[in-house]
């Protein structure tokens, strides 16, 4: 079965709920190569983004709904993880067009888009200890598991899962992006917020599909 309108807005609810219980440790993950602001960030453009779900239309097609997800993004979370996250939901609504329900082909599409959005906006590669860490392995396990058969949650879960295992790759790494790269060595033993909360919401995404 493919998912549709009600999977984006579970999507939706699952982030605003794991951002707010995760906002104070986001928050401490970037005070310590940031500026302490990474939870509040995230916290209020989601809560922003929820306010407008509030109203939305049942017959709201995914792409139309995960677009208003980015512009809310893009105009309420200030710091650099707004611009970036929103060009990625920008960009990975646009990949799905107006199509009422997603394959494992489409939600591969979805996610390899809106990690392209990311890499166009913020120009980071692997191993810059950024969210590309958390997004590209995602992609990846998520192409793999698609071209496996696996049904659109089981893609999600592989996305999720990878997306976890990279966030958690940043630890020892040097920062070449980002305000962690003013650093230097002094960013290793760190893990990057936004490859963080990025892993959280991937998470959320295949939480929404198994409901
Ligand atoms: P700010 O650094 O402006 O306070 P946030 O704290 O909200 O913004 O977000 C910081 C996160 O943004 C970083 O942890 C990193 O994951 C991500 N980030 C910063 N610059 C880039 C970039 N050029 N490409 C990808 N991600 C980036
Ligand atoms: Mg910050
Ligand atoms: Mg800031």
């Amino acid at each position: 079965m493919g998912l549709g309108i009600s999977w984006v807005t579970a999507w939706v609810d699952d982030t605003v709920t794991v951002v707010s219980d995760n906002r104070v440790r986001l928050s401490e993950l970037d005070r310590e190569i940031g500026d302490g602001d990474h939870g509040e960030n995230l916290d209020r453009g989601f809560t922003a983004v929820k306010a407008k779900f509030d109203g939305l239309a049942a017959d709201t097609s995914p792409g139309a709904a995960l677009k208003l997800v980015a512009t809310t993004l893009i105009s309420t979370v200030g710091g650099a993880s707004g611009p970036l996250l929103g060009t990625a939901y920008l960009k990975g609504a646009q990949a799905l067009g107006d199509a009422t329900e997603l394959d494992s082909e489409q939600l591969v599409a979805f996610l390899t888009a809106a990690r392209d959005g990311v890499v166009m906006r913020g120009k980071a590669e692997i191993g810059d200890k950024t969210m590309i860490d958390a997004w590209t392995p995602a992609v990846d396990a998520a192409s793999a598991a698609a071209a496996e058969g696996k049904s659109p949650s089981a893609v999600l879960r592989a996305a999720a899962d990878a997306a976890i295992a990279g966030a958690a790759s940043t630890e020892p790494l040097v920062a070449h992006k980002g305000r962690a790269s003013y650093l230097g060595e002094r960013a290793v033993g760190h893990r990057d917020p936004g490859a963080e909360s990025s892993s959280l919401i991937l998470t959320a995404a295949a939480d929404a599909a198994e409901a």
